[in-house]
């Protein structure tokens, strides 16, 4: 049976309330910073935060992929003891208006997450702000495609090997690994695309946020897509086990 919290996973009100209990069970400090569409956007954070090695989540930028904004909330109501031993900063839903209105675009048909390149639009301008000096060694972006076959994930590419196909397979307990070899355009290898960032393309279609922390921010990203056909339940327990997977593996680089 679906849990009845993810009947709800468009209603904005009821999400915020899961945050607040999620802050005072944690310690994590939340705080409004922008709107989108008349709507407080909030971020999360450890108390201290240290300048380099944090752990960046964001979900809901795009308003019709509620998968990653439940699964985000269910991960941190999961982890509440936790958190405050982790250094944190989550961005729970950046288009509140999207997803209350199941929409991938903000309330003036714009797709947030290619636009990072302006600075016209307050939510982006703000969260730019906000994380201007800090460095993450992670930063997952939580998605969903509804053209999508499975579990499917873009990894920026570094020097650093490469986690792609240890995620898809934590997933795979709950949604096979997207099979197509060709999606959005590019070619994946057992769902993983390895991102090289290229100027010129981005320049054309828009910069997302993962390229935009890529480039200023981070040392490792992930954008997460699960297919938001599939039942919510399997897509939050995918996307949580690969956040789950993405923890684990920065805490043991961070204690070698
Ligand atoms: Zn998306």
């Amino acid at each position: 049976m679906v849990p009845t919290a993810f009947l709800r996973s468009h209603d904005y009100r009821y999400l915020i309330k899961r945050w607040r209990s999620v802050a005072r069970a944690s310690g994590l400090v939340m705080r409004s910073f922008s709107q989108v569409g008349g709507y407080p956007v909030y971020f999360l954070r450890s108390r201290k935060l240290p300048q380099f090695g944090i752990i960046y989540i964001s979900a809901g930028i795009h308003g019709d992929e509620p998968g990653g904004t439940e699964a985000c909330i269910t991960w941190a109501e999961q982890n509440s003891e936790t958190l405050a031993s982790l250094p944190l900063l989550i961005f729970p839903c950046l288009n509140p208006w999207g997803l209350i209105n199941n929409s991938r675009n903000d309330d003036q048909r714009r797709d947030l997450n290619r636009m990072f390149q302006h600075d016209e639009i307050p939510v982006l301008r703000e969260l730019k702000r906000l994380i201007q000096p800090l460095r993450f060694s992670l930063a997952l972006m939580l998605h969903e495609d509804y053209d999508g076959h499975g579990v499917y994930i873009y990894e920026g590419r570094t020097g650093l090997e490469s986690w792609g196909d240890a995620l898809t397979s934590v997933a795979r307990k709950f949604i096979a690994t997207d099979p197509r070899p060709r999606i959005e355009k590019r070619v994946f290898r057992n769902g993983v695309f390895l991102r090289k960032i290229r100027l010129k393309l981005f320049e054309k279609i828009g910069l997302p946020e993962a390229a935009y922390l890529q480039l200023h921010h981070a040392e490792r990203v992930f954008t997460i897509e699960t297919p938001s056909e599939f039942a919510i339940d399997r897509r939050v327990a995918a996307q949580i086990a690969i956040i789950n997977e993405c923890v684990r593996r920065v805490h043991k680089t961070r204690s070698k």
